[in-house]
């Protein structure tokens, strides 16, 4: 692992930055974690609410094993201590949108201890971000302020909805590597099914915990940044945030520990609350429920049943495709990304090094910047992975170019035809006809007598030049690899 130094130059000498993410992934279950009521987004307002999460008395609480288990999903995803008994404890505060007047979470003994994340930065260095623990806890409802001039609304829907809590050591040094631990941990939880990772809809929200400290001094005072949605919202968070704590630390003040809101429409975070310790929320475990108890067979029984996950796909394709880190990074980290891969690689006619390369190249390259062009997803491009395979498996035959290929491509995103169809219609089939190149050679160094004369003296870059040259003559469709033959043989002689 390579330790890189982020140092941020102040006007009074450098700054490291400290970042810890407290990240809340709603578990994707049909009904919350202690009662039966369900648990989807986007009902009627207060249609999805049982007497439990309404707080009404006598009411008892019931674990839903279903969320247990994808909390075990995930801690072994996360390579995690999966504890075997762990205790649910209320956290009392109170909050119009928290009738219970505490929320059930887990403080002392989680379901899950220490763990870690690898994040790949874009200069291919890997840095191991260590998780310290994921609890179960109770989401909360949900108060609306922007309905009525005067009145708030609430909705309960969500309260009791299950919530893993995933929270990091401070071993975050960046921006960059914040974005990265979200978007590693969003693509792990989608490949487990633990969590959808929607975060505009709050299913993913992280709690950005930051500070700045001189390099190599203890820790600083940190502020908190509540419930931020977006991976480029995080970065305006972060980058505001230092800015803030720089201005305050050089003018010889002291950062406060408080609790902020960041603002998207500015841009900007806000005081909340100053921070409250553990101690004020007066945790002590919940009579209403027993300890959790897992046994070895159940935890075992999950194991076998995880899929490959991000990093092993990753180490796969790099061993037995001989993909680049980079790539194999890029095509593993997103469960959409992969299933195209793999699904355009089922449709290669030669599932060798150098057809799957040619896939990878393109769907990093072409691929990539055509759906970013017209803002799509993978899952919505508008050319499919077979197709694209059967792209590659012209490339890949010689049947046309890889110059002509790109023109092709370029027709099947707006057509959404066959590239044989294309290749057909246009007479696109590539040359590799040794007679018919060898008199497209022969002209075109009898054109260019003085050119050859300097290749001869010395000037080998001019090869180039002249593939170049025949190319333009062929129309595209000569084939490089016989034209180069041909003209490094007629050369010498
Ligand atoms: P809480 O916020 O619930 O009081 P913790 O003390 O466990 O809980 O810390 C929460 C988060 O703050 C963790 O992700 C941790 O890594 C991070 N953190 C702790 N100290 C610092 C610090 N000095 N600077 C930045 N982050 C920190
Ligand atoms: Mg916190």
């Amino acid at each position: 692992m390579n330790e890189k130094n982020h140092y941020i130059q102040g006007k009074t000498g450098p700054w490291e930055v400290v970042i810890g993410l407290e990240v809340h992934a709603q578990i994707t279950s049909k009904v919350k974690l202690f009662s039966g009521a369900s648990a989807a987004f986007g009902g009627d307002p207060n249609t999805q609410v049982s007497f439990i999460d309404a707080g009404f008395p006598g009411m008892l609480p019931v674990i839903n094993r279903f969320c247990v288990e994808q909390a075990i999903k995930t801690g072994l995803g996360l390579n995690a201590q999966i504890n075997k008994t762990s205790i649910f404890d209320r956290k009392n505060y109170f909050y119009a949108d928290l009738p219970q007047g505490y929320q059930i979470s887990q403080f002392l003994c989680p379901i899950i201890g220490k763990g870690y994340l690898d994040i790949e930065l874009e200069d291919g260095t890997v840095r191991r971000i260590n998780i310290t623990r994921l609890h179960l806890e109770q989401d909360a409802g949900k108060s609306i302020h922007d309905q009525h001039p005067s009145k708030s609304y609430i909705d309960f829907n969500r309260a009791g909805v299950a919530l893993m809590e995933i929270v990091s050591e401070p071993d975050i040094r960046s921006i960059e590597e914040a974005q990265a631990y979200i978007k590693k941990l969003r693509g792990l939880l989608r490949y487990l099914g633990t969590c959808d990772g929607n975060m505009e809809q709050g299913s993913l929200r992280a709690d950005i915990n930051i500070s700045l400290r001189r390099p190599g001094a203890d820790f600083g005072t940190r502020a908190e940044i509540k419930n931020v949605n977006s991976v480029r919202f995080m970065g305006q968070a972060i980058n505001y945030e230092i800015q803030r704590q720089m201005d305050i630390l050089e003018n010889g003040g002291q950062v406060d520990q408080e609790t902020r809101l960041f603002d998207a429409a500015k841009g900007i975070t806000r005081s909340m609350r100053s921070k409250e310790d553990a101690h004020d929320y007066r945790y002590f475990p919940d009579p209403d429920l027993p300890p959790l108890v897992l046994t070895d067979e159940e935890i075992e029984h999950i194991r076998v049943t995880l899929p490959e996950l991000p990093d092993a796909k990753k180490t796969r394709f790099i061993n037995d495709y001989n993909l680049s880190p980079y790539d194999a990074g890029v095509l593993s980290s997103e469960l959409e990304t992969v299933t195209y891969f793999e699904t355009a690689l089922e449709s290669l006619k030669h599932q060798n090094e150098k057809s799957i390369k040619l896939l990878a190249n393109w769907m990093i390259g072409e691929l990539f910047a055509a759906l970013n062009k017209d803002s799509l997803s993978i899952e919505e491009s508008k050319v499919s992975p077979q197709l694209l395979a059967d792209l590659i498996n012209f490339i890949y035959d010689e049947t046309i170019s890889g110059r002509l290929a790109k023109d092709i491509f370029a027709e099947m995103w707006e057509t959404g035809e066959k590239p044989d169809k294309i290749i057909n219609a246009k007479g696109l089939v590539q040359v590799s006809d040794e007679d018919t190149i060898a008199a497209a050679v022969d002209k075109i160094l009898s054109e260019n007598q003085d050119k050859v004369s300097e290749y001869l003296s010395g000037k080998d870059k001019l090869l180039g030049f002249f593939v170049g040259q025949v190319m333009k003559m062929m129309q595209g469709k000569g084939n490089p690899a016989v034209i180069n033959k041909i003209l490094l043989k007629k050369l010498k002689s």
